[in-house]
């Protein structure tokens, strides 16, 4: 099996388990991995269940897509983050309930939680809208993501970045997470804020979290 067919077939369980793992429904969101010297995306608007490894598309370092099926819609922010983000191994977006009913309210989800700090950072800020599919909304995106690995995308849903699909699919359901849990406490109250010095300690503890070899449990 060559490369490419490997990856697709990665970006294709990942699609699929984004509904599985109720964090997206029908042919919403998008999924790609990067290859060579661009990515491999799901294709526009087919059920994850039907899509075959032929009809993932290539995009290639200058955004030209080459393929059987037209690229998802969303493209051109996979096509940025890939080119901006050497970090960046593969993108999940999803229309999750939760990240996308906070993303209507167009906030920044505070340290509400120390977890947001997964994300890289003491917010998961929400990026302006911009109608779906367009540069503008890439652009928004890029700066919703500077110094993150994730962030919502207002009126609209959630992007995580990462390494890996598994670990970006994992990220997606964090994040969905944070924001059921940050939904919830605005419902009863005002949720507590982390001071930007603890979330500084818990941002450092992440960087050897589950490295058991070297942690010390400070
Ligand atoms: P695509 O099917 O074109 O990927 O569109 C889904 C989506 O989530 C658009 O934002
Ligand atoms: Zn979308």
């Amino acid at each position: 099996m060559t490369s490419k067919q490997f990856i697709s077939r990665q970006v294709i369980r990942t699609a699929i388990s984004m509904n599985t793992l109720g964090i997206n429904r029908g042919t919403s969101g998008n999924v790609s991995a990067r290859h060579k010297k661009g990515c491999l995306i799901t294709p526009s608007g087919l059920r994850y269940e039907e899509i075959k490894p032929k009809d993932i598309v290539y995009i290639d370092e200058m955004g030209a897509s080459h393929g059987e099926r037209a690229p998802s819609s969303e493209w051109r922010f996979h096509h940025d983050i890939y080119q901006d983000r050497q970090d960046v191994g593969a993108i999940v977006h999803t229309h999750s309930s939760f990240a996308a009913s906070l993303s209507c309210l167009r906030i920044d989800i505070p340290s509400f939680h120390y977890m947001v700090a997964i994300c890289g950072g003491d917010d998961i800020r929400c990026a302006p809208y911009a109608t779906f599919g367009t540069k503008k909304l890439s652009d928004n995106t890029m700066l919703a993501l500077a110094n993150r690995k994730a962030c919502l995308l207002a009126n609209h849903g959630m992007i995580c970045v990462e390494q890996t699909l598994d670990k970006a699919i994992s990220l997606a359901v964090e994040v969905e997470a944070l924001c059921e849990q940050y939904w919830r406490a605005l419902q009863v109250g005002s949720p507590k804020i982390l001071s930007k010095k603890e979330m500084q300690t818990v941002l450092k503890k992440f960087r050897t979290y589950g490295e058991h070899a070297n942690y010390n449990g400070q």
